[in-house]
């Protein structure tokens, strides 16, 4: 690391379980993150200031004004640029020694192999089945551990999924084996999300996706946490791993 380096993450490297090798690893570390919206927002902002040193963003969508009550990597001006534009700067900003990769396309059953294959770990924060089904099931075929957030209203859940890596570890599957119709559940657009709940689930996202990459303290795999903001209070669920799961059960 240089002065500098050593200068700019003195916090974490003064932290015994990260220190001057686990800073190294971050730097080293390559994170692609699925939507520059509302968890994107403060998952990207605070794995740049950690210094993870290649960030990818999947986003196909461009800044709308009622982005900005949640988004706050974008701002006011930023109204018609594409989000991974908008995303990148901001992040360019936090931190230049990052560098980031903007994927301005959306995810498909088509691309989304090669647009995780150069990245050692994978963030969800779309907004939609479609992608987070995708995103499960190409992450457990090439073996990246996916880090999943997802909310609406004034609640919030997050897990990691990483069911390649023992029988202990369950997928998405094993928790909802399919995608509810798209229909089914109501969107942020039309049912609401407060704007501060994506802040802290998106920051919640970067610390698990910190701890994968230095492999401390106790991964989520095989948890989901649901956060009620209404409530002001948290909930833990174990998930099982399912025998029959279409992903990650024995054929
Ligand atoms: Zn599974």
């Amino acid at each position: 690391m240089t002065e500098m380096q050593i200068r700019r993450y003195a916090r974490h490297i003064v932290l015994p379980e990260i220190g001057g090798v686990g800073q190294s690893r971050l730097i080293a570390a390559r994170v692609l993150v699925l939507g520059a919206g509302g968890l994107g927002a403060p998952l990207l902002q605070y794995l740049a200031a950690a210094g993870i040193g290649t960030l990818g963003v999947v986003d196909d969508d461009t800044v709308d004004l009622s982005n900005l009550q949640r988004q706050i990597i974008h701002r006011t001006n930023d109204i018609g640029v594409p989000k991974v534009v908008s995303a990148q700067r901001a992040l360019s900003d936090i931190n230049p020694e990052v560098t980031v990769h903007a994927h301005r396309e959306r995810l498909t059953a088509a691309n989304v192999e090669r647009l995780i294959e150069d990245y050692d770990i994978v963030a969800d924060g779309s907004d939609n089945f479609a992608t987070r089904y995708l995103l499960n099931d190409a992450c457990y075929r090439l073996r990246k551990p996916l880090v999943a957030a997802a909310i609406l209203r004034f609640d919030g859940q997050i897990s990691t999924y990483k069911a390649w890596s023992g029988a202990r570890h369950p997928c998405l599957r094993c928790l909802f084996p399919a995608a509810p119709a798209e229909d089914a559940v109501p969107s942020c657009a039309q049912a609401g999300v407060l704007g501060a709940l994506a802040g802290t689930l998106g920051a919640l996202q970067a610390t698990e996706v910190v701890k994968e990459i230095l492999g401390v303290g106790r991964s989520l795999s095989g948890r989901l946490l649901t956060y009620d903001a209404l409530d002001g209070s948290w909930d833990e669920m174990a998930i099982e791993k399912r025998p029959g799961c279409p992903t990650c059960g024995q054929a």
